[in-house]
């Protein structure tokens, strides 16, 4: 069994440098937010801002983020946005997940006690590869009229998901994972999907290990979400089926995304939405990115200024029901970033 390598950091004098991609819509509001809460939680993280400019992919941004990024190991990321209108520009999102070899994007899809939600006591774990699939972008108009596109899938990243999911789930305590596909249409592909998967879970027979297809799954997450432990698919059922149990669970302002190689890993709000519409307004949910921002914490090993954060997120959001418009609340951004900052001075940090 093939154990996940430890990724490095950068680490200097006990603190750690991390790369932050601000990105465009609400990504730099969110992140003023993440720089202040980690002020007052002492968090001994010094983060290097590279912006990129939506509009052009003429200058070196991109290759500042990925060397930065390579550098310290480690990002936190807001969505760049790509016009779909703009067909010469390849969406910049997917370029640094690919040059950075990020195979693989975990969300983990949790219900939050006192949200209103369409369905409660939701934990689930989607599992999802995260560089090629329908992602490939390659794409050609073979005649006028006729486009192709092509979905990649090759045996040896299918495996290293499958087998990043087996071993999530054995450290995690899960009981079960389940291979999301089409295999019954797209034969060779999805079909070396699932048949890689279920190769790979053989070597976890402690772990259960089920299929279903993609429309299937769809109408069983709305239906009987409880069923699901771990989920794993390709790339892009994975977007899909991310937005659909963030919105079981309350929409997209709430949950947080891993993107993990060997080397890196990327954190970012679970469902990479840009929120062009409510930029600038203070009533964009912090708590996705502020739930990334804990991701990375605990990452670099930080657990007690992660679960002083997260103490302080939980109060706010399920005691005191303090919530933005988009989970029917009518507190603003700033608002509940204040709120969670009162509590994080609140704790005794005197022991640490
Ligand atoms: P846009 O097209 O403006 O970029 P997105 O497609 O990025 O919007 O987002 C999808 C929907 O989710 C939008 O209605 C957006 O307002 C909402 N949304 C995304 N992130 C948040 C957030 N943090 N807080 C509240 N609503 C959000
Ligand atoms: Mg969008």
């Amino acid at each position: 069994v093939k154990k996940t390598k430890p990724i490095p950091v950068a680490l200097y004098g006990g603190r750690h440098a991390v790369t932050m991609l601000p990105g465009g819509g609400i990504g730099p509001e969110l992140m003023v937010y993440v720089k202040e809460i980690f002020k007052y939680a002492g968090a001994p993280v010094d983060f290097e801002v590279v912006e990129i400019d939506p509009k052009s992919d003429e200058s070196n941004d991109l290759e500042y983020a990925i060397t930065s990024i390579k550098r310290n190991g480690v990002a936190i990321k807001g969505n760049i946005e790509t016009k779909s209108e703009s067909t010469g520009v390849q969406s910049r999102n997917v370029a640094i997940r690919n040059e950075l070899d990020l195979f693989v994007n975990v969300l983990h899809c949790h219900s939050y006690p006192g949200v209103p939600a369409r369905q409660k006591g939701i934990d689930i774990i989607i599992i999802r590869q995260n560089t090629e699939g329908e992602y490939a972008m390659l794409e050609h108009e073979s005649v006028e009229g006729v486009v192709e596109s092509m979905k990649i899938v090759t045996k040896s990243n299918s495996e290293r998901v499958a087998r990043f999911a087996f071993e999530y789930a054995k450290r995690n305590n899960r009981k079960k994972v389940t291979t999301i596909h089409k295999a019954n249409i797209m034969k060779l592909s999805d079909g070396l999907f699932l048949e890689t998967s279920q190769k790979v879970a053989k070597d976890y027979p402690e772990i259960e290990h089920n299929d279903m297809i993609i429309d299937n799954c769809c109408m069983q997450l709305v239906s009987r979400p409880h069923q699901f432990d771990v989920m794993i698919m390709t790339n892009l059922y994975g977007t899909i089926v991310s937005n659909v149990v963030c919105g079981l669970v309350g929409g997209a302002g709430l949950l947080s995304g891993k993107n993990y190689g060997d080397h890196y890993a990327i954190f970012e709000p679970g469902t990479r939405n840009t929120g062009t519409a409510i930029a600038g307004k203070n009533i964009a949910n912090p708590i996705a990115m502020i739930s990334a921002s804990i991701d990375m914490l605990d990452h670099l090993g930080h657990k007690q200024h992660s679960q002083v954060i997260s103490d302080a997120v939980r109060k706010v959001i399920c005691e005191d029901k303090l919530h933005t418009p988009d989970l029917g609340g009518s507190a603003s951004s700033t608002e509940i970033v204040q709120r969670i900052i009162d509590y994080i001075l609140q704790t005794d940090t005197r022991a640490w």
